[in-house]
């Protein structure tokens, strides 16, 4: 994705700066794209958002989000019969089939994997680094240890916000390389314009929102927002 880098007047333009963006009226009924409307989501949002809110609560706030992110997202997985004997009596009970990967985007993802893991605890956890390129909101690769053998069923690619949405594409790129059969996209917010631009890129994959924002600023902060995801996790000001 390649946005406008100068002005015609000579001074740098910022990169979103003169882009057109959809306003969340156009996106709210995406295919494959599933906004929480549930009212303890949106109790915690509030606080999330709080700039009053510090680090450490932040932080715990991106683990109760996430795990209830997780819930929404792992509803359809797909299970297989698992014979067990309680104390009572023999049954047929339910496993998961196949193993679930989870992709936190670094570093702001990390929170977001916590939550992944207190829901699923055998979940393989496949750390990728995208930094965005500030001038051009470009994503570049500079951390992967995604495995070279996978037998998944599922995996997710997870990142607080979904702001241009050029790490996000990139993210579901890499993952599609290596043949998982099937792959979703979990955020906590997404702005209108990266929202569409990763679900029309993609629109094989499923989509988590836990709240859908009005737009981006020049700088592709997301508005309102919550500010950087990752400065508040980790308390980096
Ligand atoms: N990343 C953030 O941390 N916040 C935004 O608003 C956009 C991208």
């Amino acid at each position: 994705m390649t946005e406008t880098t100068t002005q015609s007047e000579g001074r740098p333009s910022l990169p979103m700066e003169g882009i057109p963006q959809p306003t969340r009226e156009e996106v709210l009924n995406l295919p494959r794209v599933y906004i929480s409307s549930h009212p303890v989501m949106a109790h915690k949002m509030t606080a999330l958002r709080d700039k009053n809110t510090q680090p450490p609560e932040f932080y715990r706030l991106v683990k109760e989000i996430g795990a209830l992110l997780a819930y929404e997202a792992t509803q359809n997985l797909a299970l297989e019969p698992a014979p067990i004997e309680t104390p009572m009596a023999p049954m047929v009970g339910q496993r998961l089939a196949g193993g679930i990967g989870v992709t936190p985007i670094l570093r702001a993802g990390l929170g977001l994997a916590e939550a992944f893991r207190e829901v699923i605890p055998d979940i393989q956890v496949w750390h990728l680094g995208l930094r965005r390129d500030e001038n051009t909101l470009q994503a570049m690769e500079y951390y992967n240890r995604l495995p070279h053998q996978v037998d998944l069923q599922v995996a997710y690619a997870i990142d607080p916000m979904l702001a241009t949405g050029g790490s996000a594409i990139d993210a579901i790129n890499i993952l599609k390389l290596r043949g998982i059969p099937r792959l979703s996209y979990v955020c906590i917010i997404a702005a209108p314009y990266g929202l569409l631009k990763l679900s029309q890129t993609h629109p094989d994959i499923d989509i988590y929102v836990a709240a859908l924002d009005e737009s981006l600023n020049d700088v592709g902060y997301i508005m309102p927002g919550l500010g950087d995801a990752g400065d508040r996790q980790f308390g980096t000001f």
